[in-house]
């Protein structure tokens, strides 16, 4: 974007310096940058604005807030970046579906408003209710003692449904002790228990985000733990389609995983990636544990119309 932007994460010790005491004691002229965060706006267990402050206290210094299928995170996160002195880049993980396997898509800086993207958001997380209910009523049904009630009582008003908070609902009826526990027995892909919600073609997506002024950027390619692998013939297909780039750097991603995907995105000419996908005390991804180029940073602020860097 402009030229000011650059000063942000130029790293140069006097650049950072010019900045202010509060961030240049976090990042001792180092940036460090982290595009993938939930809060409870979905199924992080922090307030955005919490989200901000641990990103902060990690030593991040421009983070980005990507709950899935949302944006209602966005402003109080915004507030927090300018009160913490920070930068925040306002994203959603979308939710997308090929042949009932689960693709997510990250969507930097899209335009908020945009009718067309705002309706297939709200399309999936109503799909999202409708499919917890399902599960919930599976699960009830063979003994295991969690209720609608109870996991709905673990969703922020508005906030996307998903998985995670049949999980919750079992820690707080003191079933299990951690949201691990209920995906490895109840909530993976291959348990019966398991109900898939609406979700848009990742092809659709592209084309609803690049619309909306956004940048799309697969998610955890090949979290192949999560039967989740998008294969090199889809990443070329959604190049074709406007992807601009793919999450190579990721805890779920091996180290031949990051080789296979940094050489496919230099050959499809896509951005190069990497984030946390921190979601608070509800998985063990710890901010800033994979991060971003300000390079890559600045070549995804360049191609977005839709929205702009919350600047601090
Ligand atoms: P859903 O959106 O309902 O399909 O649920 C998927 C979400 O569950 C993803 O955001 C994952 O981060 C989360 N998830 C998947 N596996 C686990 C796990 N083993 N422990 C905690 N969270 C998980
Ligand atoms: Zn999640
Ligand atoms: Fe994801
Ligand atoms: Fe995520």
């Amino acid at each position: 974007m402009s030229r000011r932007h650059t000063l942000h994460y130029a790293g140069t010790p006097a650049k950072v310096a010019s900045r202010g005491q509060r961030v240049s004691r976090h990042y001792a002229g180092r940036v460090a940058i982290d595009l993938h965060t939930h809060s409870t706006a979905s199924d992080g267990t922090e307030s955005p604005a919490v989200v901000v402050q641990r990103a902060v206290e990690a030593g991040v210094t421009t983070v980005a807030l990507t709950d899935h299928d949302t944006t209602l995170g966005w402003d109080e996160a915004a507030d927090a970046a300018r009160e913490h002195g920070i930068r925040l880049v306002r994203g959603i993980e979308v939710s997308c579906s090929r042949r009932g396997k689960s693709i997510h898509l990250l969507a930097y800086l899209p335009d908020p408003d945009d009718a067309e993207l705002v309706d297939e958001l709200a399309r999936a997380r109503d799909s999202r209710d409708t499919r917890l209910d399902r599960m919930v009523a599976l699960m009830a049904a063979d003994g295991i003692p969690v209720t609608v009630e109870s996991v709905r009582a673990e969703v922020e008003d508005g906030a996307t449904a998903g998985r995670p908070h049949i999980a919750d609902a079992l820690v707080t009826a003191g079933v299990i002790e951690h949201r691990d526990e209920a995906f490895a027995r109840w909530l993976g892909i291959g348990s019966p228990y398991y109900v898939a919600h609406y979700a848009p073609d990742p092809v659709r997506a592209i084309g609803l985000v690049r619309a909306a002024g956004g940048v799309p950027v697969v998610a955890h390619p090949w979290s192949g733990t999560r039967g989740r692998v998008v294969g090199d013939a889809l990443v070329e297909e959604l190049a074709d389609a406007g992807l601009a780039g793919l999450e190579v750097h990721h805890r779920d991603h091996t180290p031949d995983a990051v080789r296979h995907l940094t050489a496919l995105a230099r050959s499809l000419g896509l951005l190069a990636t990497g984030s946390s996908d921190y979601h608070g005390e509800g998985k063990l991804n710890r901010l800033g544990e994979n991060t971003t180029s300000a390079a890559v940073l600045e070549a995804i602020e360049g191609l977005a119309t839709g929205s702009v860097v919350v600047e601090p």
